[in-house]
């Protein structure tokens, strides 16, 4: 049997299928509820949210033979699924024929469509587009021929000119946030009949960044590397990043003024493929949470029941400043390690600045 990778078989097929994306839902099932479809609309977010996938599902809504907005049986669904259908036309600017791909739309546009009702252009990273295509755009935004419809795709909206986005309605896309990305692939894994750790799920939702699509591709890379089952051990290595015990450790280490402990430490586990960016963000994120601690007194924190008492430890041996003055060093010295080659020897200097203050 063939491999479906998880992105492929798990694309959304339908506008309830959207995960983290109520506000476009509702929007759209709104406007074709009362037929109040416009002729344009931008897009814009981050890479991987699911800009295209939206706009195969607005394709289908509008094309859809049997008329029900999306039945995902008709020919025309099957084809916008399956990426093949011939109305639904895909420009993307980035590349090299996209200048060429806008002029060639502008002369077919007045052709009605062959299959469908409608004729969907779809321009991803509508931003790309040169100045004469911009033009020629907005030449046919201003008078839309009845059977077009344009998706205008973008992963940075402000460098769309004025004229364009006036004359569509825009829709930002939001990063999906953790918790929602861990229900799903939890839930997408038990259907899946794949075992997998917890925190395994957690460290990839985190990578993820609020894409789906990255999500469910590390997802797959995970069952991979764990031949079928996806343990915390092995997404830490997939990942290069360190589990939290060690993160908190190494703060541990830095209170007691342990620097022989703290460089073996740093030494260890840098044997392992370890992305040193991610390593800065997770002490962060530890030294904040520290923060909230002794601050709040009844913050929700969603540590297990071992890591918890460590925190509040390490809460009650700092006072506000210091983790402030922690802060302030580990951000100044994050730019430095985004521009070096020896991160290793960038982030050694920064521990034993936080060492010695
Ligand atoms: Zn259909």
């Amino acid at each position: 049997m063939s491999y479906k990778p998880l992105v492929f078989k798990y694309r959304p097929e339908c506008f309830n299928d959207l995960i983290g994306q109520d506000h476009i839902v509702s929007a759209f099932t709104n406007a074709f509820y009362l037929n109040k479809i416009h002729h344009a609309y931008i897009f814009s977010g981050s890479y991987g949210i699911g800009k295209t996938t939206i706009a195969r599902l607005f394709a289908k809504s509008l094309n859809c033979i049997n008329n029900i907005n999306i039945c995902n049986v008709c020919n025309t669904c099957v084809e916008i699924q399956n990426n093949c259908f011939v109305d639904l036309i895909e420009i993307d600017a980035a590349s090299s024929s996209g200048v060429d791909n806008i002029k060639e739309l502008i002369e077919n546009a007045q052709y009605f469509p062959v299959k469908g009702k409608f004729k969907i252009y779809l321009i991803d990273e509508v931003h790309m587009l040169s100045r004469s295509s911009f033009n020629a755009l907005l030449k046919i935004l201003e008078e839309p021929p009845l059977h077009i419809k344009f998706l205008l795709a973008t992963t940075e909206y402000n460098k769309i000119p004025k004229v364009i986005t006036s004359r569509c309605l825009h829709f930002h896309l939001l990063k999906v946030d953790i918790d929602k990305i861990t229900s799903y692939l939890k839930n997408i894994l038990t259907k899946e009949q794949i075992l997998f750790d917890e925190q395994a799920i957690n460290y990839i939702a985190n990578t993820a960044n609020g894409s789906l699509r990255d999500a469910l591709n590390l997802t797959d890379q995970a069952i991979v590397f764990g031949n079928g089952k996806i343990t915390k051990n092995i997404v830490i290595t997939m990942l290069g990043i360190i589990d939290i015990s060690q993160i908190i450790l190494i703060i541990e280490l830095i209170i007691s003024n342990n620097t022989n402990q703290l460089m073996n430490t740093i030494n260890s586990i840098s044997t392992n493929n370890i992305n040193w960016e991610q390593f800065l963000i997770d002490i962060l994120l530890v030294l904040h949470d520290i923060l909230l601690i002794k601050t709040l007194s009844n913050y929700n924190f969603n540590y297990n029941k071992n890591i918890l008492p460590r925190l509040k430890s390490i809460s009650k041996s700092l006072s506000i400043s210091i983790i402030e003055k922690y802060i302030d060093l580990i951000l100044s010295g994050y730019q430095e390690l985004l521009i070096v080659n020896n991160k290793k020897l960038i982030i050694e200097i920064i521990l034993l600045k936080l060492i010695n203050y």
